[in-house]
């Protein structure tokens, strides 16, 4: 099927993190299936320099009593058949939704005992492509090079000085002020957060500190 119209031919997203979360929803529908369908949806939300995007698994299968709907979240809590349930570990869901909350949003299910399960949850992802220095070891996007949008010199300058400290709560706080001074520059932000999931203040540091090489006032 051809990727809604909308949708961009490029994103920027956590690759590892979104496709684990989208198979293990995936293979649990195709899972707890036996006919039916299994309906995979992609909604484009919002348009702007970041785009929200709704994933969406639906299924027709076994379903989920509304007093389980919890507990189906808790690792190793598998209800159900156990003829079924041997296949999976009982984690899926929980490393799933902890994924997701690390993306900032919640893994949400609504289901109805016997008609089927729909998850779905929303991020929001960056659309422009970034220019970024090669050797810092970002991976590259495919839509047209668009240059990044720095913020202002005092403001970087805060910022790499939180980096340097290593306070994640500065280094937000930094992150949130220049978001709030203007949205083109989100997509540096971005940046900025996937450095700070993945706690790599290094390459935080260096990336601040090539644009604040470039930056004259
Ligand atoms: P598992 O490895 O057992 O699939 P998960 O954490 O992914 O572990 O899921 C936990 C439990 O939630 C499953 O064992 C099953 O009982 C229930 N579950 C998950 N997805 C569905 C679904 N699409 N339909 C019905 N039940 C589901």
């Amino acid at each position: 099927m051809p990727p809604p119209a909308e949708l961009q031919t490029g994103i920027q997203a956590d690759e590892k993190r979104l496709r684990q979360i989208l198979l293990n929803l995936l293979s649990n529908a195709i899972k707890f299936t036996e006919k039916g369908q299994v309906i995979f949806k992609i909604e484009t939300l919002t348009k702007s320099a970041s785009q929200r995007i709704r994933f969406q698994i639906e299924d027709t299968g076994i379903g989920i009593p509304s007093e389980k709907l919890e507990e189906i979240f808790l690792p190793f809590h598998q209800i159900g058949e156990q003829r079924v349930y041997e296949q999976g570990t009982g984690l899926g869901l929980a490393i799933s939704r902890q994924l997701v909350n690390l993306m900032g949003r919640e893994l949400q299910v609504k289901s109805i005992v016997g008609q089927g399960s729909v998850f779905w949850f929303e991020i929001d992802l960056i659309k422009v492509d970034i220019p970024l220095p090669t050797h810092l070891g970002l991976s590259k996007t495919e839509t047209t090079p668009k240059p990044l949008k720095i913020p202002p010199k005092k403001e970087l300058e805060a910022l790499l000085e939180a980096a340097q400290l290593q306070t994640l709560t500065s280094i937000r706080a930094c992150a949130k002020k220049i978001k709030a001074l203007d949205t083109q520059f989100i997509p540096f932000i971005s940046k900025i957060e996937q450095y700070l999931e993945k706690y790599q203040f290094e390459k935080l540091i260096e990336f601040i500190e090539f644009y604040l090489k470039g930056q004259s006032h």
